[in-house]
Formats: structure tokens, sequence, C-alpha cells
């Protein structure tokens, strides 16, 4: 399993940015959440970065108000994989409300990869697949062991 390498890093600059563009105020609680899930190599459960941020000082029930926050307003897309997990990660910058690539999920192990260097498109020859607002999330399932991009 190699590590798939993901050059973004956002810089509090960047991440206050994103926050502008959606109109919504810079508060460090933000600005946590959006660096944990920038620097995360795949999608996060909430428990995987939560507790980390709490041991920098910040308040759990304020980090999740946070998350649900920047889901609401877009910027964080909580992914849908078909188990009862709750995974979130931070769209791209052009985005259609889904994350615009696919993931790779381990039927042995549960793991969660994003396959970045993908494109998606959904080319429906219905109407209502272009529409907007309908999301696609594609998801490959297999053997973590046997799985190298
Ligand atoms: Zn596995
Ligand atoms: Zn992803």
């Amino acid at each position: 399993m190699t590590k798939g390498s993901k050059p973004r890093r956002l810089t509090l600059e960047a991440a206050k940015s994103v926050l502008r563009g959606v109109g919504m105020r810079c508060t460090t609680a933000r600005i946590a959440v959006i660096q944990s899930l920038d620097a995360a190599e795949s999608p996060m459960t909430p428990a995987g970065f939560v507790d980390s941020l709490c041991e920098y000082g910040f308040d759990k029930s304020t980090i999740y108000r946070s998350l649900t926050e920047l889901n609401e307003s877009g910027v964080v897309v909580r992914l849908d994989l078909g188990d009862a997990v709750r995974r979130f990660e931070l769209l791209p910058l052009k985005n259609d409300g889904a994350s615009g690539h696919p993931h790779f999920m381990c039927v042995d192990c549960g793991k969660v990869v994003c396959m970045s260097g993908f494109d998606v498109e959904l080319k429906g020859r219905s109407r209502k697949a272009r529409e907007p607002g309908i999301m696609c999330e594609i998801l490959v399932r297999g053997h973590c062991h046997e799985y190298a991009i």
C-alpha cells in the first residue's frame, strides 16, 4: 500500500480565504478543522481529528459545531460510502457538492483512501444526472494489500 501524496497544504491565509470565500467568519476552530482535514491523506472520521484538536485546547463541542457549519456551507463534504461511518474531507476549490474523485474502501479493514489523480465526470443522459445538487460518489472496493496506484 503506497501512501497517496497530497501536494496541497493549506496555509493559514489560504484557510482564511476559503472561509471568506463562503462568507464565514474566520474562527480559530474553523481554521483548525480545515487544516486538519487538509493535512489528512484520506477522509477523516470526526473522532480521527477532534481528539487531537482538543489536545490543543479546543472544546469538543466547538469543533463539532465548526465541522457542521463547514459542511453546511459546502467547504467540507460528508462522504456517504454506504457504511455507517461518517467521514469528512475538504472539497476541492471547484466543487459541485461531491468530492470529485473516487474513493477506495478496503473490504477487509475498512480503510478509505482518496484516489486522487482520477477525474470523474458525471455524464448522464438524463437531465437528472446533470442537475446541480445531485451528488456523485464513486466508491471502489477491494483489498488494500492488492491496491496500488
Ligand atoms: Zn485493508
Ligand atoms: Zn477523497
